[in-house]
């Protein structure tokens, strides 16, 4: 999961930029980076948050009309400095990209670039892949201007050649601003246009909320398999270059995006209260003695409040979120999402002693999680504490970009749901339905009749992902994880 933003505009971009990333500061916190365009191309990227990254000075320098910028959670690569976003190729034209996703079929790729093309990656960042695919597909074409038709050529190969789930947003120095979502349409999204000035300026972005807060309207979503292409005098081009079965990222809705954004036309927010008054009907069935409904801040809010009240239950913030501190989720070693869980909430007791507490969370992943928070909640003097996940058991890795991609890492692998709670510590464990979680996507958008659900029940969208991807994806994982942890020792 990673963040994208570019703006092809009128004026000095950077500032919308910065506020721009800040927004999609959630989707990755492990490295950001920007790279605008007046010219020449000015770059900055580093690890850590947005506004440790950029300083002052950064918003003099980084000139430019155009830019395009990125948070990154890391996938197959440790996450060096060396991985963060954008990246850029200086030839032909000079072109810088970001995305967000994960190439499945990366080691072959990189041997092609390298044996057949004579083109090398500098880091373990997919995203040079697709950079250097799309260049060189530009190259072969021997231009000297770029018109739509050479750019649509450019993206239909990458299409053809590189298999996973990524959405994409590119530079082409004096010539353009490019953006393409895989054939599936796995990972979101969109742009939008102001009026302000002789041409329209664009942006193109993960989510509709970094749109909303630099003030472009029209919001549109990018198809899956079409490309989009904004010229130099800002006209849009858009073709439509591959048509799959659309299959959007469910998790999407269940934790990554923003409540205020919409993905696929769909507001998240929506969508987490749906799942809280389905996930009610289902508490129910239980017929649990329940005191006191706890949400896990700040994904599980909305769900949880709707769940309270559909049940006519007590709704408390008993657990006080450290705002400072980033989400456990998307920490890359495991053992810091243990000790992070003690430093980011701190219980309220006279809320939890001597009650039946339910605690409300998006998923239960690897279950450390949910054991540190359950640990918590009994220290202060709950008698029961049960938990409830809005979305279905995570059982299958995700391959398009997920950090939790080996099988042994899912609580729920192999094992039933009171296995789980044992595991955990709760006295219940009640999850969602996967059809539930479905159809409270559909309420907001009933054109979607398929998903990627592939981490809840192991079907791939793209039918490309074998036993030995799976085993090479794992490898890959187990890897870089070790390399990390070198790092950390
Ligand atoms: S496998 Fe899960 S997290 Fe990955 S893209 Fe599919 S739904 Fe999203």
């Amino acid at each position: 999961m990673c963040g994208i933003f570019g703006i092809s505009g009128n004026d000095d971009v950077f500032k919308d930029l910065y506020q721009g990333l800040l927004s999609i500061q959630h989707r990755g916190q492990d490295s950001a980076g920007a790279i605008t365009y007046d010219g020449r191309f000015h770059t900055k990227k580093g690890n850590g948050l947005v506004r440790d990254i950029f300083s002052l000075d950064n918003f003099m320098r980084l000139k430019g009309s155009v830019g395009i910028g990125h948070t990154r959670y890391p996938t197959i690569g440790g996450g060096g400095g060396e991985d963060a976003q954008p990246f850029f190729v200086n030839s032909p034209f000079g072109i810088i990209m970001a995305h967000n996703g994960n190439v499945i079929n990366y080691a072959e790729l990189n041997k092609i670039l390298q044996e057949q093309y004579h083109r090398h990656i500098s880091s373990d960042n997919d995203v040079e892949i697709i950079l250097n695919i799309f260049a060189q597909e530009l190259s072969v074409q021997k231009i000297n201007r770029i018109e739509p038709k050479n750019i649509f050529r450019a993206v239909q190969k990458v299409y053809e050649q590189v298999k996973g789930g990524y959405s994409v947003v590119a530079y082409i120095a004096e010539e353009g601003m490019v953006a393409f979502r895989d054939p599936y349409g796995i990972k979101p999204l969109v742009y939008g246009k102001k009026e302000d000035g002789i041409y329209p300026s664009y942006a193109i972005a993960s989510e509709s909320v970094s749109l909303n807060i630099t003030n472009f309207a029209h919001i549109k979503n990018v198809k899956p398999g079409q490309v989009i292409f904004i010229d130099e005098k800002r006209q849009l081009h858009t073709e439509q270059l591959a048509q799959r079965h659309f299959s959007p990222c469910l998790f999407e809705w269940v934790y990554f995006a923003r409540p205020d954004s919409y993905i696929d036309n769909v507001n998240v927010y929506d969508c987490r209260v749906n799942l809280g008054k389905f996930l009610a009907e289902e508490i129910k069935k239980h017929h649990l003695d329940i005191d006191v409904i706890v949400p896990v801040p700040d994904s599980a809010r909305d769900a949880a409040i709707e769940i309270a009240r559909c049940l006519k239950l007590k709704y408390r913030e008993a657990l006080v979120k450290n705002r400072y501190i980033g989400r456990t989720f998307i920490m890359p070693a495991d053992q810091d999402r243990v000790s992070s869980v003690r430093h980011k909430l701190n219980p309220i007791p006279s809320e939890l002693k001597g009650k039946n507490v339910l605690l409300v969370d998006d998923s239960i992943v690897r279950g450390n999680t949910s054991r540190a928070i359950i640990e918590l909640i009994r220290e202060c003097g709950a008698k029961k504490v049960y938990f409830a996940s809005y979305s279905p058991p995570l059982r299958y890795p995700c391959v398009y970009g997920i950090d939790m991609q080996t099988k042994s890492e899912f609580i729920a692998r192999d094992a039933t749901v009171d296995q789980i709670a044992k595991k955990i510590g709760a006295d219940k464990v009640i999850y969602q339905s996967l059809e539930s979680l479905k159809k409270a996507v559909q309420i907001g958008n009933k054109d979607i009749n398929q998903f990627c659900g592939a981490c809840f029940d192991g079907c791939y969208p793209t039918g490309d992902v074998t036993a030995e991807v799976l085993e090479a994806i794992e490898r890959d994982r187990k890897t870089a994880q070790k390399k990390q942890l070198e790092l950390d020792i």
